[in-house]
């Protein structure tokens, strides 16, 4: 099978996390066809959808503005599934108390930006991912921290007892960036796993 996969090219690490969704192909003996997502029209072709970080004020407005935010909402209510990484994550929960950024409601959960300190404090940690028999290595960049998550979500991981990384039905959401590593188990986690399910 040769998967479509749509990444919102409004900012930042489309490539790398095209490479990243094209190794986590790979493992299955598949491939990927990665398609940059900058305007309406190319969402409804996509099987699974990328939503990486950024700035979160800039996505929503572009997302808006350019008629794909609708689209997007179309891909998760027809149970496609979603990554949505830390500015994509806050752009796809359901608050991220910001009037600049107008959330998708994709993910039962809010957010608060910028809450795991600035860009000095950025790091990496050795994340304990449900599932995952060795801990990934996770960079957190101006990160989002996820205050709420509602009922029919999973906690896949959390540090410092916050949850980091969740999955709401065909979503995925991290607040770091799972693409500045070689490891594509976060990609392969929200994208074949729940493709196969
Ligand atoms: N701080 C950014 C925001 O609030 C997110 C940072 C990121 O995506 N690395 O939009």
């Amino acid at each position: 099978m040769s998967l479509r996969a749509g990444v919102l090219a409004v900012q930042g690490d489309v490539s790398e996390h095209a490479r990243a969704i094209e190794r986590a192909a790979a493992a299955h003996d598949e491939s990927a066809e990665v398609v940059e997502i900058s305007e309406a029209g190319l969402v409804p072709d996509c099987d699974v959808l990328l939503m990486p970080g950024g700035e979160s004020t800039t996505i929503s407005r572009l997302v808006h503005r350019e008629g794909i935010a609708s689209e997007i909402e179309a891909h998760v209510a027809d149970g496609k599934p979603v990554l949505a990484t830390c500015a994509g994550l806050i752009v796809a929960a359901t608050d991220a108390y910001d009037d600049r950024v107008e959330t998708l409601n994709l993910v039962d959960a809010t957010v608060e930006r910028n809450a795991f300190g600035r860009q000095k404090d950025s790091f990496e940690a050795p994340l304990e991912v449900s599932g995952f028999g060795e801990p990934f290595p996770a960079v957190f960049i101006r990160a989002p921290v996820i205050d709420y998550v509602g009922t029919g979500v999973e906690v896949l991981a959390s540090w410092d007892d916050r949850p980091v990384a969740v999955r709401d039905g065909p979503v995925v959401g991290t607040s770091f960036h799972p693409e500045l590593t070689d490891d594509p188990r976060i990609h392969d986690l929200a994208f074949f796993d729940s493709v196969r399910s």
